[in-house]
């Protein structure tokens, strides 16, 4: 899916299924990246402050730092994650984008007129 740490292929070398539909169409991964982000947050601070005990100024600096790093390396599995949900849901949707980025198809195959 990746050529580098966060450029795409435009299509899977395999089924070559398009992976970006539209502009913006990865902004569902984002919510899932934050949403997953804050829950491990609110859950670690919540076991570590008020279940174990640990100080604020003791839970605060790693809760920062994974605040800052995960969004970062989830990021992949995010989009990943976004792609699988949206062909699990709407698995037509990404043929009919195909065919309507196919120009060249209804240029080629003429519709036959009635006889
Ligand atoms: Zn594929």
């Amino acid at each position: 899916m990746y050529r580098s740490l966060i450029r795409m292929y435009d299509r899977c070398e395999h089924c070559s299924l398009k992976y970006e539909r539209a502009p913006g169409y990865f902004l569902g991964s984002i919510y899932i990246n934050y949403g997953l982000t804050a829950m491990t947050m609110s859950f670690s601070y919540i076991l570590f402050h008020i279940v174990l005990g640990y100080e604020n100024r003791e839970v605060l600096p790693p809760v920062i730092a994974f605040c800052l790093l995960f969004p970062v390396i989830f990021v992949r599995f995010a989009r990943s994650f976004w792609i699988g949900l949206d062909c699990y849901f709407d698995p037509e949707g990404f043929s009919r984008d195909d065919a309507a980025d196919d120009h060249s198809a209804q240029y080629t195959n003429p519709p036959v007129p009635p006889a």
